[in-house]
């Protein structure tokens, strides 16, 4: 069998063509000639299968470690057919801090269709032991799933794969994990007992913001089946052109993650000195609270941070000086993106809710990229400096709680900086 990197780049080539191209073809088919009426053809219609859609699922699923791969038309057509493998009256554990549009999508369209769901911190086992027991007494029957993120968005929490799969298999439930923020190349949560695995493929997986997609790959063949009718009964299939451009962009997964890692670790280590961030974020820092569980279960942290600015300065200024870094939702490609999660991407939370759950208004997101790690650093300098100036002019802001002057802080930018590159 070969290995992670190999199988990025080759996949598990098919031989359905005499050309020796070395890249899978992209069959813009929609229908596949019946060699006579009583054929029973491997492609007959491109929404039930094709061999461009094949390739990478049959390849998501290697990577994986699963038995069967699925390609969607974006992460929310995913995320949908899996969802819909239940029943009405079924409930659903889910994290408490999902992906805003999964939220969604539970709150406002499956609840409509009967499916119950159970929100809970999971980083509280006991809660989510609790949850996924249910009530009998008072007929609440054990829940069907328990369903979450393996990093939260945007505080970057680490869930425990293993022990909230092993929880849900207690109850006879299965583990459906949504494993975006951090690829097959940094934990296959199928090992760890999960037994969905879903991606958003716009983001780390394709990499480059140029396709939405979305990747399901399944532990077994039941689970299997089930899936597979969502996917060709609801529709949302990826088409052949973006299933190539996945392919592509899963060839330099690695490659991308390490530089991307690399760099969100010198920015992580910058912010924790920087005096006017209050908190950092990010797994790979050791004295993070998921810093343990993540270097038992990760390969590595992932591109992803987010800091707190403090009180009286303002992050919009922050955001809006930033020249490298575009202002941008999404995440995971090579180019490095900002964004302010109460503005951009968590808006619709009510502020309490919010607030309750840790996104502040002072909060910021990075997904750092492939750029030169002093470029996003000086980058990232500069833009304070701006926040710093407009601080001090806010004449309300007391002597006392205002930045240091401005001499001491330019001196100290270049060391800081330069110590960190
Ligand atoms: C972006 C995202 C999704 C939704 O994926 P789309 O491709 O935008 O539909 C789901 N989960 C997570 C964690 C995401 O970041």
């Amino acid at each position: 069998m070969t290995r992670f990197n190999t199988q990025l780049v080759h996949g598990l080539p098919g031989d359905d063509n005499n050309t020796g191209a070395v890249n899978p073809p992209i069959y813009n088919s929609s229908t596949y000639a019946f060699e006579s009426v009583g054929a029973m053809p491997r492609w007959d219609y491109a929404r039930s299968g094709n061999p461009t859609r094949d390739f990478l699922e049959r390849q998501i699923a290697q990577l994986e470690h699963g038995s069967r791969g699925f390609a969607f038309s974006s992460g929310l057509a995913a995320i949908h057919a899996v969802l819909s493998i239940f029943e009405p009256g079924d409930r659903i554990v889910v994290g408490d801090n999902i992906y805003g549009g999964t939220y969604s999508q539970i709150n406002e369209f499956f609840s409509r269709w009967g499916l119950r769901f159970t929100p809970v911190d999971t980083q509280d086992l006991n809660a989510v032991q609790r949850a996924l027991a249910g009530d009998e007494a008072n007929g609440v029957a054990p829940a069907k799933a328990v369903y979450f993120e393996t990093l939260t968005n945007p505080l970057l929490k680490v869930n425990d794969v293993k022990a909230l799969s092993a929880l849900a298999h207690r109850v006879g439930a299965i583990a459906v994990v949504d494993n975006t923020f951090v690829s097959p190349y940094l934990q296959q949560p199928l090992d760890l007992g999960a037994d969905v695995v879903i991606h958003s493929a716009t983001k780390y997986i394709a990499g480059h913001s140029d396709v939405v997609a979305g990747l399901a790959v399944v532990r077994d063949e039941e689970l299997g089946r089930r899936v597979y009718f969502a996917l060709n009964r609801l529709g949302g299939v990826l088409p052949p052109a973006e299933c190539d451009a996945v392919r592509r962009g899963l060839q330099t997964l690695a490659l991308r993650m390490d530089r991307q890692q690399e760099n969100a670790a010198k920015i992580a280590n910058y912010l924790r000195r920087h005096p006017l961030v209050a908190a950092v974020h990010y797994p790979g820092l050791s004295c993070d609270p998921g810093y343990a569980l993540a270097s038992r279960e990760l390969r590595g942290f992932g591109g992803v941070l987010s800091f707190e600015v403090l009180p009286g300065v303002n992050p919009a200024v922050v955001l809006d000086s930033l020249k490298v870094f575009r202002l941008a939702v999404s995440l995971g490609a090579v180019e490095s993106l900002a964004e302010l999660p109460c503005r951009m991407t968590h808006f619709e939370l009510p502020r309490e809710e919010r607030l309750k759950i840790g996104i502040t208004d002072q909060l910021i997101r990075l997904s750092v990229g492939i750029e030169d790690s002093v470029d996003l650093l000086e980058d990232l300098e500069q833009a304070f400096e701006q926040a710093r100036r407009a601080r001090v002019e806010v004449p309300e802001v007391a002597a006392s709680d205002a930045a240091p002057a401005v001499s001491a802080v330019s001196a100290k930018t270049d060391a800081r900086v330069a110590a960190l590159v």
